[in-house]
């Protein structure tokens, strides 16, 4: 907010969008308070919605699930299909639900919930960390969120139920659970360039890098697959990489001339999206699709052009030399 020619619109959500050809021309927006709907019209637009909705209204073509180990060649051998698969299929990173407790003055009681067996059976755990993880590929981490989310919510107050059945947690009290799940993984919007886990192995120094980061490769997986009884835990596989980066080309759509991604919707695989998912990294998206869609106006350019014409320019906004 205290930087110039910035405009912040906050509790807003957008609903829709108006396309001519293959360009976006507004996006609608509908207030979550006074359910105002607001119509922004613009040169370009960032898609930073995590899911790619931007794209999805506008028809960009999109990925979601893993990619078949030899389309990329992406295979791991001494993790097979638990890092990528032999033929795609729609699995995902899930989706986290966090939740804590703590010890109580007085001894507290805590209802039967019945409908919460099914889930956590006779666990009995009083918090919950990023590992309290969910997804079922039968159920689609965008449409289905909320019966993921209640999934969770089963597992999570099913445990708290049995533990308090134990008088060593005679004192403990639920403190916090989250009611919006932490999603990692949904849609991913295609550029003119897939990012791919040979991208990250090999460490390739693009002409258009705008994004750099030296994080292991990190992908998680339910621990039903290796035999667990929970099917609301998962655990993480990590493949060290050194330095590796990432290519403008990846954070615009190869079908919407006027849109640009930041975030987890930008143009990778699903092995490809391991590493750079986080914060660090897509904060970086953000900075560089952000002086693009100044240099797009500046230029009367789209994001193509100006990762063709002018990405000399854009890196050195960026901070390259
Ligand atoms: C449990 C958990 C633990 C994690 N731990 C770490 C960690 O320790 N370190 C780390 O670096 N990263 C961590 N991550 C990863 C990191 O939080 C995410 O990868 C990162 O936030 C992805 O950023 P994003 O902005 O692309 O997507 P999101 O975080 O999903 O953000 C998308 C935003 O767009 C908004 N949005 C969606 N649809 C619309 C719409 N139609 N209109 C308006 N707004 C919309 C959403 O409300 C949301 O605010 C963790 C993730 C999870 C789930």
């Amino acid at each position: 907010m205290a930087e110039s020619g910035v405009e912040l619109f906050p509790n807003q959500i957008a609903i829709g969008l108006s396309k001519t050809g293959d360009a976006i021309n507004s996006v609608d927006v509908r207030h979550t308070k006074t359910g105002i709907i607001t119509r922004f019209n613009a040169p370009v637009f960032v898609d930073a919605t995590g899911d790619g909705w931007l794209g999805f209204w506008a028809g960009a073509e999109f990925r979601y699930g893993r990619e078949a180990a030899s389309e990329f060649n992406e295979s791991w051998e001494k993790h097979g299909d638990l890092w990528s698969p032999k033929v795609a299929d729609n699995k995902v990173m899930g989706t986290s639900v966090l939740w804590n407790s703590h010890k109580g003055k007085n001894p507290s009681r805590f209802p039967s919930i019945p409908w919460a067996k099914a889930v956590a059976k006779n666990s009995d755990k009083i918090q919950g960390e990023w590992f309290w993880e969910y997804s079922n590929n039968n159920l689609n981490q965008i449409d289905d969120a909320e019966q993921i989310r209640d999934h969770m919510f089963r597992a999570i107050y099913g445990n708290f139920a049995n533990a308090k059945k134990q008088p060593k947690h005679a004192l403990q009290e639920l403190k916090f659970v989250a009611h919006i799940g932490g999603r990692r993984e949904s849609r991913r919007l295609m550029g003119d360039h897939i990012y791919k886990m040979s991208d990250a192995t090999s460490g390739t120094y693009f002409d258009d890098t705008v994004v750099e980061e030296k994080r292991e490769l990190d992908t998680h997986y339910q621990k039903k697959e290796k035999g667990h009884s929970a099917d609301y835990l998962s655990t993480a596989l990590f493949h060290h990489v050194d330095m590796y980066y990432i290519p403008f080309r990846s954070f615009y759509s190869k079908d919407i001339s006027n849109l640009m991604m930041a975030g987890r919707c930008f143009s990778c695989t699903h092995v490809g999206l391991t590493g750079p998912r986080v914060m660090n990294t897509c904060a970086q998206m953000g900075i560089a699709t952000g002086y693009a869609a100044a240099l797009c106006k500046k230029h009367n350019s789209t994001p193509r052009e100006v990762g063709k014409s002018h990405i000399k320019e854009l890196r050195s906004l960026i901070g390259y030399s």
